[in-house]
């Protein structure tokens, strides 16, 4: 059975139009014409059918026929900071991550990480995100932001009842993963992982340490890992 495409838009109402980048995928690569079914996704959690009306020179518009509530999306808010990463590793952790349900990553520096960031990059990583996102037939994206030091990336995390934060050196976990209920935040360090100073800095912020095991993961094995391990004690894996 041929899937039916998924796009998301800014507002999905009676007709909508497909532009940029969604028009020349939907249009150069996957050839759709006048009559063919898609889904229009707004961000909000509903699924719109909808059949293509009309494909222009620079938008394809739709004209919506139905809507659903997704049945796609975690009931528990998971947010995962993780430290930037070298090569596509961050692009990695950020397609994983959203497979595995999160709703909000952000990427910070740290003292050990090498990793550049800018803001191209982070539009990449967006991009990244919402195909994961498509693929894996969710209705909405994770936001995508960039931290310039852990301090910042600590403190855009607020009001969640659950902060932890993998410590490669924390002999035991200060929190019980198998017991986790309610919104997390789960935070992981780069290739160069974190100091001493870093992790006092998360338990003042409200983070409790946790390990992962003996063995030192490499961070993305860890970032994923952790996820994983996260929405499974959730029960959004089961
Ligand atoms: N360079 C460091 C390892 C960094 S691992 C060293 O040689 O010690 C990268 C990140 O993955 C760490 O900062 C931590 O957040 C996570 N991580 C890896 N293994 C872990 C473990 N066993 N327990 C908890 N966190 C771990």
């Amino acid at each position: 059975m041929a899937t039916v495409r998924r796009f998301f838009v800014e507002k999905a109402e009676g007709e909508t139009s497909l532009t940029g980048d969604e028009f020349s995928h939907a249009v150069n690569v996957l050839r759709l014409r006048e009559g063919d079914e898609v889904v229009l996704l707004d961000g909000s959690g509903v699924e719109y059918d909808a059949v293509v009306r009309r494909v222009g020179r620079h938008e394809l518009v739709c004209g919506v026929v139905g809507s659903r509530p997704s049945d796609k999306e975690p009931r528990t808010r998971v947010r995962l900071l993780v430290g930037a990463l070298k090569g596509d590793k961050t692009e990695l952790v950020v397609q994983k991550a959203t497979e595995l349900g999160v709703a909000e990553i952000g990427v910070f520096t740290s003292r050990y990480s090498s990793a550049y960031m800018n803001e191209n990059k982070v539009q990449r990583l967006r991009k990244v995100a919402r195909e994961a996102a498509k693929q894996c037939l969710r209705a909405t994206v994770p936001t995508v932001e960039y931290y310039p030091d852990l301090a910042a990336a600590l403190a855009s995390c607020g009001a969640f009842p659950n902060k932890l934060f993998a410590c490669e050196f924390a002999q035991k976990s200060d929190a019980d993963l198998r017991a986790l209920c309610g919104a997390c935040t789960l935070a992981v360090g780069s290739e160069g992982g974190f100091s001493e100073e870093e992790f006092a800095l998360a338990r003042a912020a409200g983070f409790a340490g946790v390990t992962l095991g003996r063995r030192i993961l490499r961070a993305e094995t860890a970032a994923i890992a952790f996820t994983a391990v996260a929405m499974f004690a959730l029960g959004e894996l089961g």
